[in-house]
């Protein structure tokens, strides 16, 4: 493996690649969740770039930039024994100028959920992840359903903008209680990593009941509000398409079940697509 730090170093080290390249994008504080991304990334393709970058542009003012879980050392190990053949880790300063050109988020999708609660993220984190593309010359770049609003908005910039990349989006990894894992899950203290169990299961609860026949959004989301009291604050619970459209009744196999909600410090997402 080689890791590189700047953008010449890895123009320099891709030179040395074959064949498809897989590209897996991170914050790093690597977790199973990642690693499952960067195996079936290992397996899909000829070669493996992984990059960490913990992107400002996509934290707003007064969130948890500054104190974002960092494990540089582990990760570096990890990706060694993974078989990744470039770690890309920037700085700030490398991937940004002053005054730069910037891409939005589309005016309603990313405007919605997550886009609604964090005015700004998705333009910061499409703006990263189009210049982590066009830097992996990635052939296939894999992101989690977890975000799933996140991996929507990206393959709609690869569509808008005709980006020769696949997008490959891959399952949520959880805990073996079902706890959808996630770097910020280091914060949960006490009894916050049980009920934080309530996300997980408000979305089976939801799911047992499309099962059994009931299809109207309303009556779900409130059966599922009920689950997550166990939260300190909920922020959204949604049931939407997978274009992210409001719908009435579930639609199965286009349909997303959405949550958002704090426990103690962190705040979680999960959601489930049915
Ligand atoms: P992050 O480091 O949080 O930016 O995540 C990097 C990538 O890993 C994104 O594509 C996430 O959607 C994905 N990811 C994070 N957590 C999970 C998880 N529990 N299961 C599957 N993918 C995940």
């Amino acid at each position: 493996m080689v890791m590189v730090k700047t953008i010449e170093a890895l123009q320099e080290a891709k030179k040395l690649l074959q064949g498809t390249i897989g590209f897996v994008p991170t914050m790093g504080a690597l977790h199973q969740g990642h690693l499952s991304l960067i195996q079936q990334a290992r397996k899909e393709n000829d070669s493996l770039i992984v990059s960490i970058f913990v992107n400002p542009t996509q934290f707003l003012e007064g969130e948890d930039l500054d104190a974002y879980p960092r494990k540089d050392e582990a990760d570096i190990k990890i990706c060694e024994l993974i078989g990744v053949d470039i770690l890309f880790m920037p700085t700030v300063e490398s991937m940004y100028e002053a005054d730069e050109l910037c891409i939005g988020a589309p005016a309603v999708r990313g405007y919605v959920l997550e886009g609604e609660k964090r005015p700004g993220h998705f333009d910061g984190m499409l703006q990263v992840v189009m210049k982590l593309l066009n830097l992996s010359g990635a052939t296939h770049a894999y992101f989690g359903k977890k975000d799933a609003q996140q991996l929507a908005l990206i393959t709609q910039m690869v569509k808008n903008y005709f980006l020769d990349v696949n997008i490959i989006p891959c399952e949520i990894v959880r805990d073996e209680k079902g706890l959808a894992l996630s770097s910020r899950n280091v914060y949960l203290r006490g009894d916050e990593k049980e009920r934080a169990l309530c996300l997980s299961s408000a979305l089976k609860r939801a799911t047992k009941l499309v099962i059994s026949g009931e299809l109207d959004v309303e009556k779900l989301k409130k059966e599922m509000l009920e689950v997550l009291s166990e939260a300190d604050r909920v922020e959204y619970v949604a049931i939407v398409s997978r274009d992210f459209k409001a719908l009435k009744k579930v639609e199965i196999g286009n349909t997303i079940i959405l949550v958002a909600a704090w426990v103690g410090k962190p705040r979680l997402i999960d959601n489930l697509w049915i």
